[in-house]
């Protein structure tokens, strides 16, 4: 069986570990966790050509984020704002939030 345990959601911070863009920190815009994919807000951003439209009769380029493997990604705590594994922690209702584990501070809102 496949762990497929994503820590990462929407709209969390992240820090890119390897690659390109590595050190940058941008927002998840997308997960894809078929793929073990996330996008990133304004980083890997790749240039795709599109087609000439009926319209105006040419193409033109488009940038647009390409996504970056989950794996080389790792989340940034909003309090501490330092790169983080996460923890998680039940709460009394049963409920789960993830946590930060530098800081120890809930990283759901
Ligand atoms: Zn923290």
């Amino acid at each position: 069986m496949r762990k497929k345990h994503l820590k990462i959601k929407k709209s969390d911070k992240v820090i890119v570990l390897a690659g390109k863009e590595v050190g940058k920190i941008g927002t998840v815009l997308k997960v894809d966790s078929e793929k073990g994919r996330v996008v990133v807000e304004k980083l890997n951003m790749i240039k795709r050509h599109s087609k000439p439209s009926a319209k105006t009769g040419q193409g033109g380029i488009v940038e647009k984020e390409g996504p970056l493997n989950i794996s080389n990604v790792m989340i940034v705590c909003d309090k501490c704002t330092e790169p983080t594994r996460v923890g998680k922690r039940v709460l009394e209702d049963g409920s789960k939030v993830r946590i930060c584990r530098k800081c120890g501070e809930p990283m759901d809102r």
